[in-house]
Parts: structure tokens; C-alpha cells; sequence
């Protein structure tokens, strides 16, 4: 008896060492993307320990998919580190609300202001614009110009140089037109100082607004915590924009932003344009923040449109991330047969936009046929290798002779094929939810 208890205890102690590994191991890797993504230090650090604290090592020991128990109690951390708890103020249509923009300089107010009154102007709200912004040269001009473009009233001057004054007029006139969203753009400094918060006061003391946003450019990286905080400690802030999230930084300056104001992120700027402008979505910002690109986005789709019996197969490649001929070819199959998977991959960057450009369906479906031809003259071998090396000249010439195509088209597959191939190695090691396990992912 003394025996099989020890036994056992001994196989515990492995279990736990190996679950550790694995713990360590995964967390390391998760914490190398977050640094990547921005995220300061001291949060990752947190989101460590507390994740130590929180994943059980039971469910370790036993569950089939330990990275993935690992990761998903990541993603959840990472997204209650996103919430500050309390909604922001939301404005009510119809009934006046003050929102004034404060940032740095070039973080994107003026911008963003003109994409939040036009978000609420498609709504049916009666925005307007003011410009408190007497700081930067052209800085009327430039939402002059936004506002006009937009259709939405806004009030400035040329020759005041009183901040406070301007805004007070602006929200005076628009509260008297029955404007139910007056907002006040403001200036920005390149740093921190103290003339830029003082004023910042200022006007918040004369606006009054019900709301106070941050507006945050994703880049900014490290330098989001203090710069969230020296906003926070001069006015209240309420809530958090993150612009420039269609560049390449991920933004995980907005946890600092977050964690630094104790307001939540509520919308996000994709692009420069008036309508790039989304909702904050937490689970697709996290999914992003970790490398998973837009996870749950592709996932719906690929159970929208692949046939339940071929989902699991498909999701287990991709997972692989072997792309072999073979699977390309089956993949060929499949758009020929449904059209609509060409949209699955369309999810992916770079995929459909070149292989199946719009509008030229017909020529991309013959492109796709003559692919598959020449594949059809290719050995097992040749067909289920990932190892690109294998397509020498000599079998590129026979495959070439085998289907009646010129040397060049079978070269110009073997491109289209490396082409995807790289971008479904991004995909190795992904580990795939299945449906309805999508909320928690
Ligand atoms: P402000 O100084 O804070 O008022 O910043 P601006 O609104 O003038 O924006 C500074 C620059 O960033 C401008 O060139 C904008 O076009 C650009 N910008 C603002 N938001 C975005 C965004 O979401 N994406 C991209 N790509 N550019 C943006
Ligand atoms: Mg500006």
C-alpha cells in the first residue's frame, strides 16, 4: 500500500512539474508578445502572477489542450484588464451633452473628434464641432475643414488666443442651436507640461463637459502609462480612444490608458478617413494584442460558410500549419466547388485580395483551373512535401511537359503556392476553438 501511495504521489509531483513547464514555458511565450504589443512591463507582470494564481493545475493535469487552458485564462485576464469596472458617461440623444478631446499633440483629436460627431450624426444625433485649440498654427483650419466635409456645424476664430474663451462661446452657441453633442477640440504640446494640463483645466472648469475623452495613438508604446496618468491627474478623464490602430503598433498602451485613468477604451481609430472609426471591441483588441489577428472574426466565418464536415479538417491544417500542394489543391477545390470559402480567406490578409481579385472572378476561377492541372501531374510525394526545396527544375519541367503548360506556369504556381504558404505558417500552433467555445476565446 505504502508503495502505491508513494507511486502516486511521485506521478502527481510529475504531473505538477510538467504542468509548470508548461505553465512557464506558455506564459513566457505570451509575455514576449505582449512586451511586442506594447504592454507595459508592470501589467504583464501582474497579468503573470495572477494567472499563476488562477489556472488550476487539475484542469492542467487532466485537460487534453494545456496551452489552451493557458491561453484562454490569458485572454480573459487580458480583457478584465481592459474594463475598468464602471461604464464611461454615455450621451443621450436629444439631451445636450459637453464632450471635450484633450491628448498630446498629434495623438489624433482633431481627427477624432470630426469621426465622433460623424458617428453620431449617421445616428440621427445633432453634433457640432468647436475648436479650443489656439495653440497650433492652421489648427482651426484643419477641423474647419473635417467639419465642413462632414456637414456638422463648429464654431472657432482666427485671432482669439484664449483657449477658455473660445470654448466657453462654442458651447454657449451650440447649447442655444439645440446641438445635443458639442465637441471641444483642444490643443496639445509635443510633451508633458505643465502649461498644456493647466489649461486642460481651464477649460474643463468653464465647459463643463460630461465627458472627458483621452485620445491615445497606439504607437506611443511604453510612454502611455505616465502620459494617461498626468491627463488624469489634471482633469476627468472618463474614457479612452486609441487611434492609428491601422498602422503596425498594437496598441497595448491602451491597458496602460486604462489601468491609468480607470476609464474604459471606447472607440478605436482604424485610418485617417472620417468613417475609420469602430467601437472598442475588447475580445477582437486582446485577440490582436496577442498575435491572434482577428481570430474570432475568421472562426465565424469559417463556420458560416465551410461545410460542417469539413470545418475540423480544415481547422486541424490550418493548426498544422503544413501547407502542403495538397492542401492547396483541396483548397482549389473547394472555391471552385463554393465560391463563398474564397470569403474564409479573405479573413486572412493577403489571401483573396490577390489570388481572387474582385470584379475578375472569371480570370482568377481559370487562374485556379490551370493550377490544378499542372498539380494534377504531380507524384503523392511532390503533392504532400512542405518542403518548397523538393520542386527542382527537372521536376518542374516534368510537370510542366505532363499538363501542357510552359516551365513558367508551373513556376508561377509554385510562387502562388509559397505566397500562402507563408501566411498559413502564421497559423502553426494556433490552437483552434471550436464552436461555441467562442465566447471564451
Ligand atoms: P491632434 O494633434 O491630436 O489633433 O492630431 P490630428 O487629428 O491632427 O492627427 C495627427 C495625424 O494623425 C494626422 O495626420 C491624422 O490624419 C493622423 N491620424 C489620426 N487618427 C488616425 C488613425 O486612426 N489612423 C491613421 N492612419 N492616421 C490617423
Ligand atoms: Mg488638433
Amino acid at each position: 500500500l505504502g508503495g502505491s501511495i508513494s507511486r502516486a504521489l511521485q506521478q502527481m509531483n510529475n504531473a505538477t512539474i510538467i504542468d509548470e513547464k508548461v505553465l512557464t514555458e506558455c506564459l513566457n511565450e505570451i509575455t514576449r508578445a505582449l512586451l511586442q504589443a506594447d504592454v507595459e512591463f508592470k501589467l504583464v507582470r501582474d497579468m503573470q502572477t495572477n494567472i499563476k494564481k488562477i489556472v488550476n493545475f487539475d484542469d492542467l493535469a487532466t485537460g487534453h489542450n494545456k496551452r489552451r487552458i493557458i491561453q484562454e485564462a490569458v485572454f480573459n485576464e487580458l480583457c478584465k484588464m481592459l474594463d475598468p469596472g464602471k461604464p464611461s458617461f454615455i450621451p443621450k440623444k436629444g439631451k445636450t451633452s459637453v464632450v471635450m478631446f484633450v491628448g498630446l499633440q498629434g495623438s489624433g483629436k482633431t481627427t477624432t473628434c470630426t469621426k465622433y460627431a460623424f458617428y453620431h450624426q449617421k445616428k440621427g444625433w445633432k453634433p457640432a464641432l468647436v475648436c479650443a485649440d489656439t495653440f497650433r498654427a492652421g489648427a482651426f483650419d484643419q477641423l474647419k475643414q473635417n467639419a465642413t466635409k462632414a456637414k456638422i456645424p463648429f464654431y472657432g476664430s482666427y485671432t482669439e488666443s484664449d483657449p477658455v474663451r473660445i470654448a466657453v462661446e462654442g458651447v454657449e452657441r451650440f447649447k442655444k442651436e439645440n446641438c445635443d453633442l458639442i465637441i471641444v477640440d483642444t490643443s496639445g504640446r509635443h510633451k508633458q507640461e505643465a502649461a498644456l494640463f493647466e489649461e486642460m483645466r481651464q477649460v474643463s472648469e468653464a465647459t463643463k463637459p460630461d465627458l472627458v475623452i483621452f485620445v491615445m495613438d497606439s504607437s506611443i508604446g511604453q510612454a502611455a502609462f505616465d502620459q494617461a496618468r498626468a491627463f488624469k491627474q489634471s482633469i476627468a478623464v472618463g474614457a479612452v480612444i486609441v487611434t492609428k490602430m491601422d498602422g503596425h503598433a498594437k496598441g497595448g498602451g491602451a491597458l496602460s490608458a486604462v489601468a491609468a485613468t480607470k476609464s474604459p477604451v471606447i472607440f478605436i481609430g482604424t485610418g485617417e478617413h472620417m468613417d475609420e472609426f469602430e467601437d472598442f471591441d475588447v475580445k477582437r483588441f486582446v485577440s490582436r494584442l496577442l498575435g491572434m489577428g482577428d481570430w474570432s472574426g475568421f472562426m465565424d466565418k469559417i463556420h458560416e460558410v465551410v461545410p460542417m464536415d469539413q470545418q475540423p479538417e480544415l481547422l486541424q491544417k490550418l493548426s498544422e500549419g503544413n501547407f502542403t500542394l495538397r492542401i492547396m489543391y483541396e483548397q482549389f477545390q473547394n472555391i471552385l466547388k463554393m465560391g463563398p470559402i474564397s470569403q474564409v480567406f479573405s479573413m486572412l490578409p493577403g489571401f483573396s485580395a490577390e489570388l481572387m481579385p474582385k470584379g475578375r472572378e472569371k480570370e482568377s476561377q481559370a487562374k485556379i483551373k490551370r493550377y490544378m492541372t499542372m498539380m494534377d501531374s504531380m507524384t503523392n510525394e511532390e503533392l504532400d512535401s512542405a518542403n518548397p526545396k523538393l520542386m527542382n527544375e527537372s521536376r518542374m519541367i516534368r510537370i510542366a511537359r505532363g499538363s501542357g503548360h510552359k516551365i513558367k506556369d508551373v513556376s508561377e504556381m509554385m510562387d502562388e503556392y509559397r505566397r500562402l504558404a507563408k501566411i498559413w505558417s502564421k497559423m502553426k500552433g494556433l490552437k483552434i476553438p471550436k464552436k461555441g467555445d467562442m465566447s471564451a476565446l
